[in-house]
């Protein structure tokens, strides 16, 4: 008995989070050229008004919503994730995974389908799996959960096809294309325009949306002890690489820890993403946000890839000399600088830019009338997401400011909802 992470009581908790679905979530926005739909209490689903607030995005949660997070027991790992190598003594056991067994020390390609299937024709999206010689725990990584953001797919095959399994402590999961249904439609939603990512960790008998998600979770989520989620930023906007984490988790703190060179952004989970029922299960999980959506940005998926390798190398999973780079600054709260009239936008910046209060970050121009605007930062920092050039309506937010302070650290949850109510908003536009 090498450890007792894969025997952990998933009922249980299954069903406490089930119970946890009947509380009504936020309600969410759209952006009016892909309407999405946003889920309400008992499965049922209620349409958004999809040209109120165009560019705010659904993860904008209600107060009624966050509290959800505390109210989720969260459940505690016999071993933290940081000795979970260490501690993991006597030999690797055969991984269970999709019916299928993995001995270790071997590689195999699966795959994974719902069980509710829009068309009536099924569809199955490939799963790798590596099982190592020896123990340790399972790292999973996903990416496509929308189905338009295509970085993090080259990622986890370019990850995954470079394990040795011979070298491996522990297992490797990697999920290329979780909305294989929106990938094939080039879209960030389902075939329904509904949020994948806000649906989980699901609910048997919901909405199709609920349902997916449900069986992904249970299928595949519930074997993994740490999750890495891979995205990008949406809707013509792009991400400097960046893990967005929720630092108040020890563990969580653990995995931002071994990524090396890449910022970090604290970011608590919102309700219904795969990171916060995973979080809320014991699963420690962190997002991967780089670049933009509907594009393979090479610098982008190498920067990821060097993160997750590092990660393995600092979890103990596989062992490699080198280590990468100095750590990138954490920021404990980022702001929008939003467009005050509607016209094109021009940047100034450039993605990962350091800013100093009152910099010029852009300009926006009435293509009619000639005026001119500028969109300058309230703050010293660092430009960690931008929109790309392009025609904007007011309100949109432009400018995604990492604010460079190391004395702000949220203390509880109440300091960062007031923060984000009263900086308008946390607009995690481009967000998981
Ligand atoms: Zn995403």
């Amino acid at each position: 008995m090498s450890t007792n992470y894969r025997q952990l009581p998933w009922p249980t908790r299954l069903f406490t989070m089930l119970a946890c679905l009947s509380v009504p979530l936020a309600a969410g926005t759209a952006m009016a050229g892909e309407p999405s739909v946003d889920p309400s209490g008992n499965g049922v689903d209620v349409l958004q008004d999809t040209t109120f607030d165009a560019d705010s995005r659904s993860s904008e949660t209600s107060a009624a919503a966050e509290k959800l997070v505390e109210a989720i027991p969260a459940h505690e790992h016999d071993v933290p994730l940081a000795d979970a190598v260490t501690t993991a003594d006597g030999q690797a056991e055969p991984l269970q995974l999709l019916g299928q067994e993995l001995q270790p020390g071997s590689a195999q390609r699966l795959a994974w389908s719902a069980t509710e299937l829009f068309e009536g024709v099924p569809v199955s999206t490939p799963v790798l799996a590596v099982n190592g010689a020896m123990p340790g725990p399972t790292l999973c990584l996903t990416a496509a959960v929308h189905g338009d953001e295509l970085n993090g797919i080259e990622m986890v095959r370019r990850v995954l096809h470079d394990i040795d399994p011979k070298k491996l402590s522990g297992a490797v999961i990697g999920v290329p294309i979780v909305n294989v249904q929106g990938f094939r439609r080039g879209s960030r939603y389902l075939p329904d325009r509904r949020d994948l990512n806000r649906y989980f960790p699901g609910n048997p008998n919901g909405s199709a949306a609920a349902r997916i998600a449900h069986a992904f979770f249970t299928d595949v989520i519930a074997h993994c002890d740490a999750l890495v989620d891979l995205h990008t930023g949406s809707f013509e906007r792009a991400n400097l690489p960046q893990i967005r984490a929720d630092l108040r988790n020890p563990d969580v703190v653990t995995l931002t820890l071994g990524f090396g060179s890449m910022v970090v952004l604290h970011s608590q989970p919102t309700v219904g993403t795969l990171r916060h029922a995973a979080t809320s299960a014991g699963i420690p999980a962190v997002i991967v946000e780089a670049g933009g959506p509907a594009q393979l940005e090479l610098a982008e998926v190498k920067h990821g890839v060097k993160g997750i390798e590092t990660l393995l190398t600092t979890l103990g999973m596989v062992k490699k000399r080198r280590l990468w780079g100095d750590p990138e600054p954490v920021y404990y709260r980022s702001s929008w600088v939003r467009a005050d009239n509607g016209g094109i936008l021009l940047s100034d910046v450039s993605l990962g830019s350091s800013v100093r209060k009152g910099d010029l970050l852009g300009t926006i121009t009435d293509p009619m009338s000639n005026a001119r605007t500028e969109l300058r930062s309230p703050y010293a920092g660092r430009i960690i997401g931008m929109a790309r050039n392009q025609v904007v309506m007011p309100g949109f937010a432009a400018f995604h400011v990492g604010i460079q302070a190391e004395d702000v650290v949220p203390e509880d949850a109440e300091t960062e909802i007031a923060h984000r109510q009263e900086t308008g908003g946390y607009v995690d536009g481009m967000s998981e």
